[in-house]
C-alpha cells in the first residue's frame, strides 16, 4: 500500500517524519533527535515504531535515540562509517534495505558530516536528505569540503523530477533571503518565497518539497545555471567552482 507520512517539529526549527505502512502497521521515524516529541507523534498518530533510521550523528538527530529505542524496540538503521551507539543495522552507499515490503535506497551524501545517509524509496519517489538538502538551501560544510558536499548534491540531482523531499530543518525563509541574492531575476523563485512566507504566517511546513522545484529555485543546485553564473562573474569555471562560490556567500550572508 501507500507510505503515509506524519511530520512533526522538535526543538526550535527540527522535523522528524513518521512513515507509516497501512497494511503491516510498520512505521519508521527519520532520526531521533528528541525523545519526548517522538513519543507525542506516536501517540498522536496511534502508530507503533518498529525502525529508526539515523541521517547523522548530530545531536539534534540522535540525543532521544537511546530513550525512544528503549521505550519501542525499535530496530535502528544508520551509517556504516560513524560510531553512533545504539544502531543495530549500518549501512553505506547504495546498500538496500527492505520497509514493510518497501525498497529503501541509502545514499551517501558526506559534506554536512562525513557520514550523512540518505534514505531513498525509489518505488514511493520520496528521499529523506537530513541535512544534505533544505528547501531551498543546503547544509552547511562542517566535516567535508566544498567539492565533497557538490558531488553529494549531484547525487540527488540525479534523481526523477517528481521525487519529494523531506529534510530536518525549517530554515526556508532564511533561505530564500539568500537564494534571492544570487538569483534576484527568478521568477519561479520570487513566487515560492511569497508562497513560503504566507505559509510560516499560518505556521505551515515548507517541507517536504520536489526535485522539480528545488531545481527550478535552490542556488545550490543550480551552479550549471547561465544566469547565476553571469551574476557571480563565473561563466567559465567548473560547476563544482560555483557551487563552492555559492556555498560560501552564504556561510557570511
Ligand atoms: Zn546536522
Ligand atoms: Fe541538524
Amino acid at each position: 500500500m501507500a507510505l503515509q507520512f506524519h511530520q512533526f517539529s522538535y526543538m526550535s526549527d527540527n522535523y522528524g517524519v513518521l512513515i507509516h505502512e497501512p497494511s503491516t502497521g510498520e512505521t519508521a521515524m527519520v532520526d531521533a533527535g528528541d525523545a519526548a516529541s517522538s513519543l507525542a507523534a506516536l501517540k498522536d498518530t496511534g502508530w507503533a515504531l518498529s525502525h529508526i533510521l539515523i541521517t547523522h550523528h548530530h545531536g539534534d538527530h540522535t540525543a532521544g535515540l537511546p530513550e525512544v529505542k528503549a521505550a519501542t524496540g525499535a530496530t535502528v538503521i544508520g551509517p556504516s562509517n560513524a560510531s553512533i551507539k545504539n544502531v543495530d543495522e549500518r549501512y553505506g552507499d547504495g546498500d538496500e534495505f527492505v520497509f514493510a515490503g518497501h525498497v529503501c535506497r541509502c545514499i551517501h551524501t558526506p559534506g554536512h558530516t562525513l557520514d550523512m545517509l540518505n534514505f531513498y524509496f525509489p518505488d514511493d519517489g520520496v528521499i529523506f536528505t537530513g541535512d544534505t538538502l533544505f528547501t531551498l538551501g543546503c547544509g552547511r560544510v562542517f566535516e567535508g569540503d566544498k567539492p565533497m558536499m557538490w558531488a553529494s548534491l549531484k547525487k540527488l540531482i540525479a534523481l526523477p523530477a517528481e521525487t519529494v523531499v523531506y529534510s530536518a530543518h525549517e530554515y526556508t525563509l532564511a533561505n530564500a533571503r539568500f537564494a534571492l541574492s544570487v538569483d534576484p531575476g527568478n521568477s519561479a523563485l520570487q513566487r515560492r518565497t511569497l508562497d513560503f512566507e504566507q505559509m510560516r504566517e499560518r505556521g505551515e511546513a515548507t517541507s517536504p518539497t520536489t526535485m522539480a522545484e528545488e531545481m527550478e529555485t535552490n542556488p545550490f543546485l543550480r551552479a550549471a545555471d547561465p544566469t547565476i553564473r553571469a551574476h557571480l562573474g563565473l561563466e567559465g569555471a567548473s560547476d563544482e567552482a560555483v557551487f563552492a562560490e555559492i556555498r560560501t556567500r552564504k556561510d557570511n550572508f
